[in-house]
């Protein structure tokens, strides 16, 4: 059962106003207006209150950096009522346009992970914000200098990728491993109505291209921070096909408040910055809601949400699912596709829970494909410093045509190293 005391983090809308107008965000109605100081503490309040030892607390907007004192608030309350112990973490996602060096430095002080939304080079970022990379190229060598390079090391870049960017993604991950960034994620835009079956073979011949830089930029270095090649390839344990969850928002281990109070499973279910795109949607996140974070009830609608969740069948028995690509249970990925189950009430007309968006499906797909055939399942895309030398002494180090020509030796020391952490 959903608990206060088992809460582990809790993610604030501090704002749904934004300083962007992103075409394909699924935040579709923002606006002005900043959540109220005793809610943000009604919010730290039940979080401080549970029984975990590491808490964490995001911060989410809108754009959240337009409510920087009210971030700065909450933290130092949390450092304030912290028990001894007990640690707290916290994360920010943003599109890193108001992130002055005063607020880096902020961040960086308190170990914020910083998730920046940036899709990369200027033909891709310009579809999100025209204009905009140079500012966000200049940032990166702001957060690389800063510190010691401290600034960059919980930053993570997340692209949102849709079916008019697919041709600019290699330029874009070349632009980011060249940067020295150490973690990209690349995620699918959840609404993608003009994604045709038979698009999925540009999407393929695209990913090809991006193997291949990856491959070599991990034989050259021993690091693969895109998440979509790192973690465990296809050798990981099986798992049971029964009723795999589609995430983890069904299960009240974390909760978002949006900027008025009404507590969610995920900050996806969030009224103030969006219309649902259908009521079928609106219908079963309503059925969901936990209620406002300051009430009386809330330990009530906490409890009752997992249920709820259940009910809606979107959000698990992945193994039931479909796409116009196959059905899921019968698919080799179905144990590690994360394809966000809000994408199923996005198919415009559906009222299915089962039925799977075929862009996500398609990305999914032929990501996992190319993960399979990486030289090693680089677990969080690390090798020692002293692998790394091994590799340099017999021409790995570097990229050699004799280097390349040790791709066995490479396996053989990372899998050495994942088994020795
Ligand atoms: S990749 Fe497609 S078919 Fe496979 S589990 Fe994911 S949504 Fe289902
Ligand atoms: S996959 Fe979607 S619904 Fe699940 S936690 Fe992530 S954003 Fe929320």
């Amino acid at each position: 059962m959903a608990t206060t005391a088992a809460l582990r983090s809790i993610d604030l809308i501090l704002t749904s106003e934004c300083n962007l107008r992103c075409g394909y965000c699924y935040q579709n109605d923002k606006k002005s207006g900043e959540m109220a100081w005793g809610t943000m503490r009604s919010a730290l309040d039940r979080l401080l209150a549970s029984e975990s030892q590491s808490i964490r607390v995001g911060f989410w907007g809108g754009e959240p950096l337009l409510e920087f004192p009210l971030l700065q608030k909450a933290v130092a309350y949390v450092e304030d009522k912290l028990e001894p112990g007990r640690s707290a973490a916290y994360s920010v996602s943003t599109n890193g346009l108001l992130l002055t060096d005063e607020i880096l430095a902020f961040l960086v002080h308190h170990r914020f992970e910083i998730q920046l939304s940036f899709d990369g080079v200027p033909a891709m970022q310009d579809l999100r914000r025209r204009n905009s990379f140079h500012a966000l190229d200049g940032l990166l060598d702001r957060m690389s200098a800063h510190e010691s390079g401290r600034g960059t090391h919980d930053l993570r870049i997340a692209i949102t990728i849709t079916p008019e960017t697919i041709e600019f993604l290699p330029d874009s991950i070349a632009y980011f491993l060249e940067k020295g960034v150490p973690h990209i994620a690349v995620a699918p835009v959840n609404y993608a109505p003009q994604w045709q079956v038979d698009d999925i073979a540009k999407l393929d011949r695209m990913m090809k291209v991006v193997f291949d830089l990856c491959v070599k930029h991990f034989r050259r270095t021993g690091q693969m921070p895109l998440a979509l090649f790192g973690g465990k390839g296809s050798k990981q344990k099986e798992r049971s096909k029964e009723s795999i969850p589609m995430c983890g928002a069904p299960f009240g281990r974390g909760v978002a408040v949006d900027v008025n109070g009404d507590t969610h499973g995920c900050i996806t279910f969030a009224g103030s910055y969006q219309r649902f795109r259908s009521a079928w949607l609106k219908e079963q996140i309503d059925s969901m809601s936990i209620g406002p974070i300051d009430g009386g009830d809330f330990e009530t609608g906490l409890a009752a949400y997992p249920d709820a969740s259940r009910k809606t069948g979107m959000f698990h028995a992945k193994e039931n699912k479909y796409s116009s690509y196959g059905k899921c249970g019968e698919c080799e990925y179905v144990d590690r596709c994360g394809i966000c189950p809000m994408s199923i009430g996005n198919i415009p007309g559906n009222r299915d829970p089962d039925r799977m968006p075929d862009f996500a499906c398609a990305f999914m797909k032929t990501t996992h494909r190319y993960r399979d055939r990486f030289p090693v399942a680089p677990r969080e895309g690390m090798m020692t410093s002293e692998m790394q030398k091994l590799l340099a002494m017999v021409g790995g180090g570097d990229d050699s045509a004799a280097g390349l020509a040790q791709p066995g030796l490479l396996d053989f020391l990372v899998k050495a190293g994942a088994a020795s952490r």
